[in-house]
């Protein structure tokens, strides 16, 4: 029986002679269970495409008017919706739908996760994912981090429960009270470069000067021939599924198969780990 004792020595001096995480696996790769969360602030891309996300709603008053401007210049957005929000008004999960949106998971009372029990987070995380689904959304699989603060417990438990954290590249600050249309106009025209992504609110009070410069930016952006997406269409446009089959570790540095060839591999800058902080 050789190749049974052979595969008992193999077996045995894994045992013995465990291989470093940090060596090449002699295996082909199966999906990884994430250690820890990525976080995509943007993506690489020659396409002319800019993600737009609304969080903290969704709001009875503000959302469908944000839905209205989308549809009218057929964009696509993502919207990270909060737990206590959706189960207030549920019935707004199936008008984002119906409009052709995104939904992500913002936790279920917008709490920041450093200030909180990891048992605490865990509520945060699963309670907003379980509003959505009880309110007939999907089940998400991008998470926004409140106030953007991680902390190791949270990174874990996203990374396990298969979330992608999406941070932002262009930041409106339309949530301050100073917020004015015209800053925030002037803000993503500056910033505007494919595979950005944009950070609005459509929930919480006084989206006045958000929902102006949404009528204006949208037709502005497509006369420059931008695309306005949602992050689940602008990671399809990426190796955001790919480098997602690659395990943790040392084989975050590896690149595609169709980015490998001579070149030696080297980190994406745009797809992190995500860390224990403040990510703004
Ligand atoms: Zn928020």
């Amino acid at each position: 029986m050789p190749n049974l004792r052979a595969a008992a020595l193999a077996l045995l001096a894994g045992v013995l002679f465990p291989i470093p995480s940090h060596a090449a696996p002699t295996q082909p790769l199966k999906p990884a269970v994430q250690r820890q969360a990525m976080l995509l602030k943007s993506v690489p891309t020659q396409a002319k495409m800019i993600a737009f996300t609304f969080d903290d709603g969704p709001n009875r008053r503000y959302t469908p008017k944000v839905l209205e401007l989308l549809q009218k210049y057929h964009a696509h957005a993502t919207f990270f919706v909060i737990g206590q929000e959706v189960v207030r008004f549920p019935e707004m999960i199936g008008k984002i739908q119906s409009a052709g949106m995104e939904i992500g998971n913002h936790g279920m009372h917008h709490k920041w996760l450093h200030k909180i029990t990891p048992d605490e987070v865990q509520q945060e995380i699963t309670g907003g994912a379980d509003a959505i689904v009880a309110a007939g959304g999907p089940k998400p699989y991008l998470y926004r981090l409140p106030g953007g603060f991680a902390t190791e417990s949270s990174s874990r438990l996203l990374g396990k429960l298969g979330y992608t954290v999406i941070g932002w590249s262009i930041d409106t600050r339309d949530w301050r009270m100073s917020a004015s249309a015209g800053r925030i106009e002037q803000i993503v025209m500056k910033q505007a470069a494919p595979g950005r992504i944009v950070i609005m609110h459509d929930g919480s009070v006084r989206r006045e000067p958000t929902l102006t410069a949404l009528s204006h930016l949208l037709p502005a952006l497509e006369s420059q021939g931008y695309r306005i997406v949602s992050v689940g269409e602008l990671l399809k446009k990426s190796d955001y599924v790919a480098l997602r089959k690659l395990p943790p570790g040392p084989c975050q540095t590896a690149r595609p198969k169709s980015q490998q060839k001579s070149k030696p591999a080297r980190p994406h800058s745009w797809f992190e780990r995500l860390l224990p902080g403040r990510h703004v």
